[in-house]
């Protein structure tokens, strides 16, 4: 099997996908054999895609909120890991941002699920990472972080973007109910060195 360290060069020399990109390729993802969480959220907006830090923005702020951390425990320890659908802005959408490209993650996900082989929890942050990594009845993806057995290795979780501040403010059993029960199991795993 290819190191880590040339599968992420790889990745960083990625063009499968270029033509379709607007601000060309810049692959955004954090890997490390010490992984225990891994979050597969969506892909980046224009802030990440600017400055190459994942989560470097307002969603960012929301989720380590969510997850009881700050930005220095959040960029600094290689237990956690960051996958995308998408590793590279996808452009523009009439409202919000376009899609991850479809062509990334079953390009670039099981190469490198195989270097994490610790990974215990996987966030998935929003209904792309959802669709992809899980077959379930759910209708919704409220009814599926609602009803979505707690202690399983996937935690399906909303988009923290501010773009989703009504569905927010119209379920207030996720702040109430998910997000300390998030938080436990990520201080739990984080703690158990
Ligand atoms: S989005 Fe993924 S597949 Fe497309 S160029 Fe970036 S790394 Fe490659």
């Amino acid at each position: 099997m290819e190191s880590l360290c040339d599968l992420l060069a790889d990745i960083r020399a990625c063009t499968a996908c270029a033509e379709y990109l607007p601000l060309g390729p810049r692959p955004v993802v954090v890997a490390d054999f010490a992984a225990k969480i891994l979050l597969i959220g969506q892909a980046p907006g224009t802030r990440v895609h600017q400055t190459g830090i994942p989560w470097n923005d307002p969603s960012g702020d929301r989720l380590r909120q969510w997850l009881g951390m700050d930005r220095e425990q959040f960029y600094a320890d290689p237990r956690l890991a960051i996958m995308p659908m998408g590793f590279c802005y996808p452009g523009k959408a009439k409202s919000g941002d376009l899609a991850p490209r479809k062509e990334c993650a079953p390009l670039w996900h099981e190469r490198l699920l195989a270097h994490m082989p610790k990974v215990e929890l996987v966030l998935l942050i929003g209904q792309y990472a959802q669709a992809y990594y899980l077959r379930d009845n759910f209708s919704t993806l409220t009814e599926r972080v609602a009803q979505h057995p707690p202690n399983h290795r996937f935690f399906p979780l909303p988009h923290p973007s501010p773009r989703n501040q009504l569905w927010l403010k119209r379920n207030p059993w996720f702040d109430g109910e998910v997000v300390p029960r998030l938080r436990a199991r990520v201080h739990r795993i984080l703690e158990n060195k």
